[in-house]
């Protein structure tokens, strides 16, 4: 997790605010320098959102992670969810 004091203090929007999709999307690769946060790849970027609700557009939800990252980070949940039958 980012510490809250650094998206105070460079973009000035809280963490939990809820905002705009396209500006969520925009954000967190501007907070990421446009670079996947898991691999550092700059190709095809995409914003996850880390609770799977499409709806909680806050910048403390999101992470920006590439195609393929983003890929693996959904295989990785399904397998969460089918071991504890949530
Ligand atoms: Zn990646
Ligand atoms: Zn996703």
């Amino acid at each position: 997790m980012r510490p809250r004091h650094f998206v105070d203090v460079v973009l000035r929007v809280d963490l939990f605010e809820q905002l705009p999709h396209n500006t969520w999307v925009k954000l967190l690769k501007l907070m990421a320098k446009d670079r996947c946060e898991e691999c550092g790849s700059e190709q095809n970027l995409h914003a996850h959102h880390m609770d799977k609700n499409t709806e909680n557009n806050c910048l403390a939800n999101g992470i920006c992670l590439c195609a393929s990252c983003h890929a693996n980070w959904h295989v990785e949940l399904r397998q969460k969810t089918a071991l504890t039958g949530l």
